[in-house]
C-alpha cells in the first residue's frame, strides 16, 4: 500500500480555516504538505484540531490550482507573464480611473489573506486608486457583530478568550453551531458542560449542541430580538438584574425597562414560537450563573435586525453585569481565520486600520502614507454591486474571495458583476467569479506558502510562517499589490512587501498592537489591546472601563416586521449554514479528502414534511424561493421543526445562494441568508 512518506521538516502555522486559531504543525518531506498535527501548546487549542485543520491541506496542490498569470482574451483565458497581466491589470485600471474617476473602482480584501496583505490591499485602494470603495468578506458575517459591540461598548470585537470557556458557569450560544463550525471551540463548550456548566442554546435547529443543552429555545427564524426582549423582560420581572454593575457603570436603565416591560413571554411566544417557561428558565439561567458567557453566530448577524439582534444581546450581558469579567461577554464566533484582521486592517469603507473612523484620522495617517486617505466615503461591497448594475462602479478587484458563489440574491450578483469593464481576481484557484466574469487572473499562494499573522476570533495575533515553497509563478498577495502599486506609479511607497516590515508600518498606525512585534509574536500569539512592549495583552476586555468611556448605554431594539413569510406559495422558511467537513463555498476543502466524507450539499426537511410531499431521503428536489431555485438531494431529518427547512452552501455549482434574495441587514448591508420563504417539490 503506498503511504505518505515521513515528514522531514515541521514548521509551525495558524489553522487556515475557522477563526478559532487554532496553531498546528506542518509536515512536509519532498517539497509537499505529508502531515499536520496540533502544537500542543496553541493558545486556542491546546494540542487539538478539527479534521479541517488536521487533515484538509491538499488543496495547496489540487490538480486545477492556477500558478501562472492568465489573460481572458477573445473569451478564452491564455497564460500570461507577471509583467504582461500586471501591466494589463494597471492599464485597466488606469483607463477606468481617468474615464469615470477613482470611485469607479472597488477593492475587496481578503479573511484568506494575511493582516499585512489585507493592510497593503486597503492602503492601495486608497493612495494608489484614490477611492474608499474597499471592503472584505466581513461584511457578509460579522459586521453587525463589530458594528454593534463598536457602538455599545467601544470595542468592536469579542470581549473575552477561548480560555474563558473553561471558566464559564453558563453558556448562552445564540444562532451558532460550534460543534460543527468552530469544533476546537465547540469541543470546549460540551466538554465544559460536561463537567457541570450550563447551556442555553438559541436556535431554530436542534443542533448536537442543543441536543445537550438545558435549554433549548427553537425561534422561528428572524425572530431574535423579540426572544431577547423577553429574556430582559424577565430580568426586570424577577429582580435578576445585577443593580451594582447597573449603577456603576450602565445608563439608560429606566428608559430600557420601560421598552421591555410589554415583552413579556408569553407575548414574544407568539412571535417566536418556544414557550414562555422555557423564556424564564433560560433567563434565571444566565442570570444567575456566575460568570455567564455569551457566544454567537451568523444565526444572530445575517439577518435584517443582525446589528440590533448583537445590540439586544449585549443588552442582556449589561443588565446583569456578565460583562468585564473572565468567563463572561459577549463574543462573537468568526467564522474565516482572518476577517477579523481584514476589516481591522481597513479594509471597509468607513474605517482605517485599527478601526480608525475615516473622519478622524485622516491626518494621521497622511503623515505615515504620505498622502490622506480620500474624503469621500467608500461603498461596501454590496454597495459596490449596486453600484454595477446601476453602472458607476466598473471595476472590481478581488482578492482570495468568490464574490459570485457567495453573496446572497446570486442572480442579481451576477448581473452586477456582468456590467464591470474590468474584474481582476486574485486566488488559487479559478473561482466562479473569475470562470464567469474574470479578465485578469493573478494566481496567489496559500497561508502555507508565504509569512505573515492573522488575527483570531479572540482578538489574537498569530504568526503565519511559510511551510513550502510557492507554487509555480505564484507570488503571495502582498507581493502582486506592490507589482501592481509600482505599475500605477507608487513603487516608492509600496517598495516594502516583507511582511515583518508591513507590520510595523500598522503597529505606527494603530495604538493597540503597537506591543505585538514579531519578535514577542515568534514564541506565543498576543491579545489586542496590546500597547507597548511590556504589555502582556488584553485577555478579557471592559473590566474596569468601556473601551469608549466609563459607562455604557442600553439600546432599546424593537422587533420589525419581516416582509419573508412562509405563504400559501412559498410554504417554507429555509436557513443555510455549514457542516463540519467543509468550509464555506469549498473553495479549500472542496479540493481535499475531506470532500468525500460529505459530498454534496443537502437539503434538510422534518420527517412530517417529506411524508406529506411524499418525499424520501436522498431523492433530489427542486427548491425554489422568489429569487431562484436549487437542486439538492432531501436529508429527512428532526432536527428541523416543521415547516423549516436547512441548506448546506459548500457547492458553488449547486449554488444554494441563488436561493437566498436581496435583504439586508439596515445598519451593515449584511445579506439576510436566514430566512427565505420556498417551496419544495420533486427535481
Ligand atoms: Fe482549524 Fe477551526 Fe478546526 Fe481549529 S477549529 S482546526 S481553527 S477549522
Amino acid at each position: 500500500a503506498w503511504r505518505e512518506p515521513a515528514a522531514t521538516a515541521w514548521t509551525r502555522t495558524v489553522c487556515p480555516y475557522c477563526a478559532v486559531g487554532c496553531e498546528l504543525e506542518v509536515g512536509v518531506a519532498d517539497g509537499r504538505i505529508v502531515a499536520a498535527r496540533p502544537a500542543l501548546d496553541g493558545p486556542a487549542n491546546q494540542g487539538h484540531l478539527c479534521a479541517k485543520g488536521r487533515y484538509a491541506q491538499g488543496y495547496v496542490d489540487a490538480p486545477d490550482r492556477v500558478t501562472a498569470p492568465r489573460l481572458r482574451r477573445n473569451g478564452r483565458w491564455e497564460s500570461a507573464g507577471w509583467e504582461e497581466a500586471i501591466a494589463c491589470a494597471a492599464d485597466g485600471l488606469r483607463r477606468i480611473v481617468a474615464a469615470h474617476g477613482p470611485d469607479a473602482v472597488g477593492v475587496l480584501g481578503s479573511a484568506r489573506a494575511t493582516n499585512e496583505e489585507n493592510y497593503l490591499a486597503q492602503k492601495f485602494a486608497r493612495v494608489v486608486l484614490g477611492t474608499n470603495n474597499v471592503d472584505c468578506c466581513a461584511r457578509v458575517c460579522h459586521t453587525p457583530s463589530a458594528v454593534a459591540l463598536g457602538r455599545m461598548l467601544g470595542a468592536g470585537a469579542a470581549t473575552n478568550s477561548f480560555d474563558d470557556i473553561e471558566r464559564a458557569a453558563c453558556f448562552l450560544v445564540v444562532g451558532a453551531n460550534p460543534l460543527e463550525n468552530h469544533p476546537v471551540a465547540g469541543a470546549r463548550i460540551r466538554q465544559r458542560v460536561r463537567r457541570g456548566a450550563r447551556l442555553i442554546v438559541v436556535d431554530p435547529r436542534r443542533t448536537a449542541l442543543a441536543a445537550i443543552a438545558d435549554v433549548h429555545l427553537p425561534l422561528r427564524p428572524g425572530t431574535d430580538v423579540a426572544l431577547l426582549n423577553a429574556l430582559a423582560h424577565v430580568l426586570f420581572a424577577e429582580d435578576l438584574l445585577d443593580r451594582d454593575f447597573l449603577a456603576a457603570r450602565v445608563d439608560g436603565v429606566e428608559a430600557f425597562a420601560a421598552h421591555v416591560a410589554p415583552w413579556t413571554p408569553e407575548r414574544a411566544a407568539g412571535l417566536c414560537g418556544v414557550p414562555p417557561e422555557a423564556i424564564r428558565a433560560a433567563a434565571r439561567l444566565y442570570a444567575r450563573a456566575r460568570p455567564a458567557m455569551c457566544l454567537h453566530g451568523l444565526g444572530l448577524t445575517e439577518h435584517v435586525q443582525g446589528t440590533e439582534g448583537v445590540m439586544a444581546l449585549i443588552d442582556l450581558a449589561l443588565l446583569t453585569g456578565q460583562i468585564g469579567r473572565p468567563g463572561a461577554g459577549v463574543n462573537p464566533l468568526r467564522g474565516q481565520n482572518n476577517v477579523q484582521g481584514a476589516a481591522l486592517m481597513g479594509c471597509e469603507p468607513g474605517s482605517l486600520t485599527g478601526g480608525a473612523r475615516l473622519a478622524d484620522a485622516r491626518d494621521r495617517f497622511a503623515a505615515v502614507w504620505g498622502v490622506a486617505p480620500p474624503a469621500t466615503p467608500g461603498l461596501n461591497l454590496l454597495g459596490m454591486l449596486d453600484a454595477a448594475r446601476a453602472g458607476r462602479l466598473k471595476a472590481l478587484y478581488v482578492i482570495g474571495y468568490d464574490v459570485l458563489a457567495s453573496l446572497a440574491d446570486a442572480r442579481v450578483a451576477a448581473a452586477a458583476l456582468a456590467r464591470l469593464e474590468l474584474v481582476i481576481v486574485q486566488d488559487l484557484f479559478l473561482n466562479e467569479t473569475a470562470r464567469a466574469f474574470g479578465h485578469v487572473f493573478l494566481p496567489a499562494v496559500s497561508s502555507f506558502e508565504k509569512d505573515g499573522t492573522f488575527t483570531s476570533s479572540e482578538r489574537r495575533v498569530q504568526r503565519v510562517r511559510r511551510v513550502l515553497a510557492p507554487r509555480g509563478a505564484a507570488l503571495d498577495d502582498a507581493q502582486i499589490l506592490c507589482r501592481l502599486a509600482a505599475a500605477l506609479g507608487h513603487g516608492a511607497s509600496f517598495a516594502q512587501p516583507q511582511a515583518e516590515a508591513v507590520w510595523d508600518e500598522v503597529r505606527r498606525l494603530w495604538p493597540a498592537a503597537a506591543g505585538l512585534s514579531y519578535a514577542r509574536l515568534q514564541t506565543r500569539g498576543l491579545q489586542w489591546p496590546c500597547v507597548d512592549a511590556g504589555d502582556p495583552g488584553t485577555a478579557v476586555l471592559h473590566v474596569e472601563r468601556f473601551a469608549h468611556g466609563a459607562r455604557a448605554v442600553l439600546a432599546p431594539i424593537d422587533p420589525r416586521a419581516d416582509d419573508e413569510r412562509a405563504d400559501a406559495d412559498y410554504p417554507f422558511l429555509l436557513g443555510t449554514g455549514r457542516h463540519l467537513h467543509a468550509f464555506n463555498v469549498g473553495t479549500m476543502t472542496g479540493r481535499t479528502p475531506q470532500q468525500a466524507l460529505r459530498p454534496t450539499d443537502t437539503l434538510d426537511m422534518h420527517p412530517y414534511d417529506a411524508r406529506q410531499l411524499g418525499l424520501g431521503d436522498g431523492m433530489p428536489v427542486r427548491v425554489e424561493s422568489r429569487h431562484g431555485d436549487a437542486v439538492l438531494p432531501l436529508r429527512v431529518t428532526d432536527a428541523v421543526a416543521p415547516g423549516r427547512l436547512f441548506a448546506t452552501f459548500h457547492d458553488p455549482v449547486r449554488a444554494v445562494n441563488r436561493l437566498t434574495g436581496p435583504r439586508r441587514d439596515t445598519i451593515t448591508d449584511t445579506p439576510d441568508y436566514k430566512v427565505t420563504a420556498v417551496r419544495v417539490r420533486p427535481a
